[in-house]
C-alpha cells in the first residue's frame, strides 16, 4: 500500500510539471473575475503573451474597464463641464455635472464667495 501511495504522488507531481510547461507555450483565453467590480473578464491570449514578454508573473486582478477607470483617475486631466457662472456670467468649469437647479460659479467667483462667507 505504501508503495502505491508514493507512486501516486510522483505521478501527480509529474502531471503538474507538464501542465506548467504547457501553459508557458500554449496560451488560452482565460476567464478571470475582477476584484473591483466582480465581473468576469477574459485574460486574452494576446494579453497573456504581453504579460509574459514584460515578465509579469501576476495575472490581472481587475477587468479592463476598471483598469482604464483607474488609469484615468490617476491623470491630472479631469473631465470638466462648462456652465455659466451665476455671478459674473463667465464660463465656469466644474468637475461635476452642473445641476440646473443650483447656481454654478466660476473659480474666481467661487473663491470670492467662499472668502466672503469666512
Ligand atoms: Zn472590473
Ligand atoms: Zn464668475
Amino acid at each position: 500500500m505504501y508503495e502505491e501511495e508514493v507512486m501516486d504522488t510522483v505521478a501527480e507531481e509529474t502531471a503538474e510539471a507538464v501542465e506548467e510547461v504547457a501553459e508557458e507555450v500554449v496560451y488560452q483565453d482565460e476567464t478571470l473575475v475582477c476584484k473591483e467590480c466582480g465581473n468576469e473578464f477574459v485574460f486574452t491570449v494576446g494579453e497573456q503573451q504581453f504579460y509574459a514578454e514584460k515578465g509579469f508573473v501576476n495575472k490581472p486582478k481587475t477587468c479592463k474597464a476598471c483598469r482604464d477607470a483607474k488609469k484615468n483617475a490617476g491623470k491630472p486631466e479631469r473631465q470638466y463641464f462648462e456652465a455659466v457662472c451665476a455671478d459674473c456670467g463667465g464660463v465656469a468649469k466644474v468637475t461635476f455635472e452642473p445641476n440646473p437647479e443650483r447656481p454654478v460659479y466660476c473659480s474666481a467667483c467661487f473663491e470670492a464667495r467662499r472668502r466672503a462667507r469666512g
